[in-house]
């Protein structure tokens, strides 16, 4: 369906079959752009409902913020690993299922919280000093209780504040819950952990919407193999223009016009745009007419966190036995974790994981100077640690095809956002994680979004041409068949 600097042949004759009954003939066209989880759904989806479709794709690779890598000779994670809900609801169980991919439960928590169990943690302070377990335990514990008390104040404000005013509030008016010495340290890596699932600092997330988020059922389970076979095999057979970066969507009454970087012009009935929140905030795609108030409102509004990985790989494992190796220290800032992939792989390799204001700020180092300050962390609790032999570093903030890693609720910004930033602007059919009002900042909640943008596409196209037989359901009765998931340590 592609065409260079002129119209689309497909396109024209969609219209003109539609109105002269040639209906065997006619096959509607869409460009997906952007090949990350959402896109390739929704390209999937509608492919298989008897769509042409194209996938631009601004990267030399597909995935998105899922790009595994293999440079170890194994497969790592530097975007997303872990499925959030390891359960047959999840809309990404039956591939996974299929694929026979295993997976590593890290936790049973259905909250925001812990996507690790608290006795899989081994905390130290920054001499080496391993935190005894009871008193990680205790100040879970307290940590549970200063929230609760936030939600009070929640209750009583109208306005919305940020998690750090909130609880600079509760520690006013209960000064019992104040921690001294170790203890609020072990306080401060709770909430580095908090600001780590949000990928953003204390002060601000959103007190009215932090919790709001649905969490599937079955906890958090680690992609023992990487991320990218799931891409791969939703991603079989469709026509894919990596390198192809869309820089303007021009839509008419009869389709759309998409211009790439190197000047190609692409046009089709409709278009499904899959990019980052990031890419629609720095606005480098133009859009002519420009998109509605109230979409660029939801743009402007949602917040973009950072989370980075740094990924060290030894030669041999010198670390405890454990899933989660933690520094606590006086601020959150100061806090930082280790996700050990031995547990899950059995390869000697730690992920240090920083999030919020300390990404930034690891992301204006080299490569090097990351993965050293991530050594240094170690060197403080493991002093006798030896040196990587290989590490890779994201850079999630800085790449303009990303310019962050996931959706937040900002301060005093409604949680209906998610769905302005979805809904349909005339053939403009918006998909991404950022558009998932119950599973935002996941696979699975980009993947459902990819879903719900191809149907309501299809839908469309049907309302204009009015010819349903020509189209399969967009979910083939095979996507139905349940194949148990393969689950290890719980
Ligand atoms: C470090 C990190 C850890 C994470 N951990 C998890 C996790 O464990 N579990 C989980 O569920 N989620 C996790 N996430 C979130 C998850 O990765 C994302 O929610 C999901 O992959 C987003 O998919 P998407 O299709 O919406 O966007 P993307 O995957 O970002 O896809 C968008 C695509 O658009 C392309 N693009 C950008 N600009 C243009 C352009 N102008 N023209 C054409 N193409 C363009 C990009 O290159 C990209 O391929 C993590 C994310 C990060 C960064």
């Amino acid at each position: 369906m592609e065409s260079q600097r002129r119209s689309n042949p497909q396109l024209r004759r969609g219209i003109c079959y539609a109105n002269d009954g040639k209906q065997q003939e006619r096959s509607p066209s869409v460009i997906v752009i952007g090949g990350g989880m959402a896109g390739i759904a929704a390209a999937r989806a509608l492919q298989d409902a008897s769509f042409q479709v194209v996938i631009l794709e601004s990267r030399k690779r597909l995935g998105g913020r899922i790009h595994t890598d293999y440079s170890f000779g194994f497969p790592v994670d530097l975007g997303a690993s872990w499925l959030h809900g390891v359960c047959k609801e999840n809309p990404l169980a039956p591939v996974i299922g299929k694929l026979g991919l295993p997976l590593y439960r890290t936790s049973w928590d259905n909250s925001v919280l812990y996507d690790h169990d608290l006795e899989s943690y081994a905390l130290f302070d920054t001499d080496g000093n391993q935190v005894p377990q009871e008193l990680v335990t205790k100040v879970g514990e307290q940590f549970e209780i200063v929230l609760k008390e936030a939600n009070k104040v929640r209750q009583e404000f109208s306005e919305d504040m940020s998690i750090s005013r909130a609880l600079s509030i509760v520690f006013e008016r209960r000064p019992d819950l104040r921690l001294e010495g170790l203890a609020h340290k072990v306080l401060q890596w709770y909430l580095c952990r908090m600001e780590g699932w949000f990928a953003a600092d204390a002060d601000t997330i959103s007190l009215k919407s932090w919790d709001q988020e649905e969490l599937l059922p079955g906890g958090h389970g680690l992609m023992v193999r990487g991320y990218l076979p799931v891409i791969n095999t939703l991603a079989k057979g469709l026509d894919i223009r990596l390198g192809h970066r869309v820089t303007k969507i021009v839509r008419r009454y009869n389709g759309v016009k998409v211009t790439v970087e190197n000047g190609t012009i692409f046009v089709a009935d409709a278009a499904v745009i899959a990019v980052p929140l990031g890419v629609l905030k720095a606005k480098s795609i133009k859009f002519e007419p420009k998109l509605p108030d109230w979409k660029e409102a939801a743009i402007a509004d949602l917040g973009v966190g950072i989370e980075n990985k740094i990924i060290l790989h030894f030669e041999n494992v010198f670390w405890p036995n454990v899933e989660f190796l933690g520094v606590v220290a006086e601020t959150s800032y100061g806090c930082s974790y280790f996700l050990n992939l031995h547990k899950a792989t059995g390869r000697p390799v730690l992920v240090y994981m920083p999030a919020g204001q300390l990404a930034k700020d690891i992301e204006k180092m080299s490569n090097e100077a990351a993965a050293n300050f991530a050594f240094t962390q170690l060197k403080r609790i493991l002093p006798d640690a030896s040196s990587p032999i290989q590490y890779l570093v994201s850079r999630w903030a800085s790449d303009v095809n990303s310019l962050g890693s996931y959706t937040y609720d900002t301060v005093g910004k409604p949680h209906d956002l998610y769905e302005k930033l979805r809904i349909p602007v005339d053939n403009l059919f918006f998909a991404g994680e950022a558009t998932s009002m119950s599973y935002p900042g996941s696979v699975h909640g980009a993947f459902s979004t990819g879903i719900m943008a191809a149907e309501d596409c299809r839908m469309r196209v049907l309302e204009r041409y009015g010819e349903w037989d020509l189209f399969q359901p967009v979910m083939g009765e095979e996507a139905s068949v349940c194949v148990p998931l393969l689950i290890s340590r719980l």
